[in-house]
């Protein structure tokens, strides 16, 4: 079971060193894998505050070249160097406003996999997608792009789940976990609205094997319930 907390562009090296030390202090369960994707500047904090205690530090995109002239764009040997772990890639935030496709995601996942880096590669259809009852082939396309690989990990959030509040009931979450299953041999993590109080439901189905959480991630007491609903 891996909880992630995707923290967005939400606390710089000062919040993000706070919850830090708060967070070594929380007892979480074991068998439960825990990361923090704080923003780039302050991965570094992150990697030092954390040092020592099992929790990773990921990056919350990655770009596919080593090196080069790709201003704003930070690249998976760079991401080594400070002692992260792994990535975020094709979160659906990137997908809507940074123009992320699922040939870039691929670039990006296979770059950061070859670096030795862990991946949460994720996938989810819109409301409408949804509506439109399409939802099985966004995830087919999305999915397709994909290799499977010991340190990669798809993350199925539903757009219209992120950051709304609206939940995916746990059976249409399992049902979509089966596909992307069927599809590659990887862990799946339900992302969109996980609290503490629907995470338990939500991870108890059995084709999920942890949860990418955003809001509830950026307080410790929250992301510390998420992680024992997990236990
Ligand atoms: C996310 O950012 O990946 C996410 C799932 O956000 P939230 O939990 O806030 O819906």
């Amino acid at each position: 079971m891996l909880i992630a907390g995707n923290w967005k562009m939400f606390k710089g090296p000062d919040a993000t060193g706070e919850f830090c030390r708060a967070l070594r202090e929380q007892e979480l369960p074991a068998g439960v894998d825990v990361a923090v994707c704080p923003p780039y500047v302050s991965l570094a904090v992150a990697v030092r505050e954390l040092a020592g205690t099992e929790i990773a530090v990921c990056a919350q995109n990655v770009h596919w070249e080593a090196e080069g002239a790709f201003t704003g764009e930070i690249s998976a040997p760079m991401l080594r160097e400070l002692g992260v772990y792994g990535a975020i890639v094709g979160h659906s935030e990137r997908r809507q406003y940074f123009g992320e496709t699922d040939e870039t995601v691929a670039r990006r996942v296979t770059a950061a996999l070859e670096a030795g880096l862990w991946v949460i590669a994720c996938v989810g259809e819109t409301e409408a997608e949804r509506e439109a009852g399409e939802t099985d082939a966004v995830l087919r396309r999305q999915v397709s792009v994909l290799e499977a690989h010991e340190q990669l990990v798809v993350a199925y959030e539903p757009v219209w789940a992120i950051g709304t509040g609206k939940t995916a009931t746990p059976e249409l979450a399992q049902g979509a976990h089966e596909t992307i299953k069927e599809l590659l041999d990887v862990p799946v993590l339900y992302g969109g609205s996980v609290k503490p109080d629907n995470a338990a439901e939500l991870l108890g189905q059995p084709a999920v094997d942890g949860a990418l959480v955003g809001g509830a991630s950026l307080e410790v007491a929250s992301l510390a319930a998420i992680c024992r609903a997990a236990a």
